[in-house]
């Protein structure tokens, strides 16, 4: 008999929060989980969910423009935001009751509410006090606007998701993914957008050509780009907001998001009283057991600051909870992991870029192919695709593969596939394309750049 009233109490009800208690309480552990916001945590309510539902609504305004090339005329089509974000609440209401469902069938204790470590093995949360064998903090990250005057006039992707309406302008600061998809959302549901961003490309980590054209796309379809541009201060007007740029420019606009990065969810629920040990960055440190300097406490997903996609962090709990509760350990390996921005046009990629494999190997060969997809030809619209790939010449190892174009990220997610399985070019050269598709040119690419 132990003495402990929980086996594992899990701070967060968010991808990787949910995912451990759920997997871990269907092995017969104990698991009490409390979250103080919403249940499904930032994927669900703030992040990838709401966020595609926005791309597919933005994207009906090209989709209405080049349905004329095929045939179709359609009278000025309305667009009604607040139905959108009626629609938009009442399908994450949904996801929030299968969360709930999936938890409470499972035996998770669920707790509404905000939990406190007190230490290594008690945990308050309300008026309730567990004691616990093991803690796992799954508490995300959140946004955060840097300290410039009149930062309280910005938004952050939170607020995103809830305007009251929306404005005429938008100026976006930011050239990650969030920025670069609401660029795309905005610009789609009718709104004069602006990306201001510090660096001279947009998506770092991305493949250079793919930073390059990416921008070029998003541009000619009308959003406006300005590099190497910092925001100095922000002031309210009588109708909007004005940023203030380094560079002297005054830029005005119904509402400035800002989407320069997020932080790690570490504040104000005991961790430093604790002890738990951060990294400069506020990311709570942990070895690859996902385990703290603290033996009974256990961190993953955001809250590490590492790979901050909701696919990673289920499975690193899944991970965390076999490793813990079987003798059939699932690590999580991190190279290969494919990922999407879902801009318009959308990015997805897997693997190197061309310089992490120069980088590495001497003896690396380009594929690239840009073309105009074959929809395009009669929507009268002038969007191209770009597709990528890197081999390594001695083994023929395809090392990655890169797309700018519509559905980049269903495809890039089958090449990932074949990557983990260690493709070869010569397999995808042998591989009969599905034609006619955009994909079959990653099968067909036979001549290396020079
Ligand atoms: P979260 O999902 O953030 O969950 C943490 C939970 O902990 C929250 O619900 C919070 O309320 C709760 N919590 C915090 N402190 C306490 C406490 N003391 N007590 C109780 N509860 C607490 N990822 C993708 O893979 N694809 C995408 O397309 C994508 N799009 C995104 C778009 C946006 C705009 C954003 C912001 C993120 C996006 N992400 C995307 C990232 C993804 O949402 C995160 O990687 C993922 O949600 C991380 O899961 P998590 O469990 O670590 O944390």
């Amino acid at each position: 008999m132990n003495h402990y009233d929980i086996d594992l109490f899990v701070i967060g009800g968010g991808s990787g929060g949910v995912r451990a208690a759920r997997t871990a309480a269907g092995l017969g552990v104990r698991v009490a989980l409390a979250e103080n916001r919403h249940l499904g945590g930032t994927c669900v309510n703030l992040g990838c969910v709401p966020k595609k539902l926005f791309v597919y609504a933005s994207h009906f305004r090209e989709d209405f423009l080049a349905a004329k090339g095929f045939g179709w005329f359609i009278n000025q089509p309305q667009f009604d935001w607040p139905r959108l974000l009626a629609q938009k609440n009442h399908e994450i209401e949904r996801l929030r009751g299968i969360y709930q469902d999936l938890l409470n069938d499972s035996g998770v204790m669920l707790l509404e509410d905000r939990a406190h470590l007190l230490d290594a093995h008690t945990v308050r949360a309300g008026e309730r006090q567990f004691r616990c064998e093991r803690i796992l903090i799954a508490t995300g990250g959140c946004p955060f606007i840097p300290d410039i005057p009149g930062k309280e006039h910005a938004v952050t992707s939170d607020e995103m998701f809830a305007l009251d309406r929306l404005p005429k302008r938008i100026l976006i600061v930011g050239g990650g993914y969030i920025a670069a998809e609401f660029a795309g959302i905005m610009h789609g549901l009718g709104v004069e957008t602006t990306i201001c961003h510090r660096g001279d490309k947009l998506l770092k980590g991305f493949d250079e050509d793919v930073r390059t054209f990416a921008a070029r796309e998003m541009c000619k379809k009308g959003i406006a780009i300005r590099f190497n541009t910092q925001i100095d201060a922000i002031e309210k007007t009588g109708n909007g907001f004005a940023a203030h740029t380094d560079q002297g420019h005054r830029l005005e606009s119904g509402l400035i998001l800002y989407a320069t990065g997020r932080t790690p969810n570490i504040s104000g629920f005991g961790l430093e009283a604790v002890g738990v040990e951060q990294d400069d960055a506020g990311a709570i440190k942990v070895d690859e057991h996902y385990q703290t300097n603290i033996p009974s406490i256990y961190a993953l997903g955001d809250v590490t600051h590492r790979f901050n996609l909701t696919p990673v962090a289920t499975a690193e709990a899944m991970a965390l909870v076999y490793g813990l509760y079987t003798d059939k350990p699932a690590p999580v390996d991190y190279d290969n992991i494919p990922t999407a921005v879902f801009s318009q046009p959308p990015v997805g990629m897997v693997g190197l870029t061309e310089a992490e494999a120069k980088n590495r190997y001497p003896d690396i060969d380009i594929y690239q192919s840009v073309f105009t997809p074959m929809k395009h030809t009669l929507s009268g619209l002038d969007e191209k695709t770009l597709m990528k790939m890197i081999v390594r010449r001695s083994t023929d190892r395809v090392l990655g593969v890169h797309m700018v174009g519509t559905d980049a990220g269903e495809i890039i997610q089958g090449m990932a596939v074949a990557i983990r399985a260690g493709a070869t070019k010569a397999v995808f050269d042998s591989t009969i394309g599905i034609h006619p598709t955009a994909a079959e040119e990653f099968v067909t690419m036979r001549k290396a750049e020079l």
